[in-house]
């Protein structure tokens, strides 16, 4: 697994997700809430998660 930077923190890891509502790749430090949904993640990370917008439509995702 290629190692990516994460485009919050700037922290080198293999472990990255995307936020689902920015569309960056951060890692686990970055990340603020995850959803498990019946066939995918969900994941907000920090950034989308103090823009009230973004953070209501987290909440209100399945
Ligand atoms: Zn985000």
């Amino acid at each position: 697994m290629a190692i990516e930077t994460c485009q919050l923190t700037g922290v080198q890891t293999a472990k990255l997700v995307k936020c689902d509502y920015c569309g960056k790749k951060v890692c686990y430090q970055a990340l603020k809430a995850q959803k498990r949904k019946k066939i995918d993640h969900r994941y907000i990370c920090k950034a989308c998660w103090s823009d009230m917008k973004k953070r209501k439509a987290y909440k209100s995702a399945n």
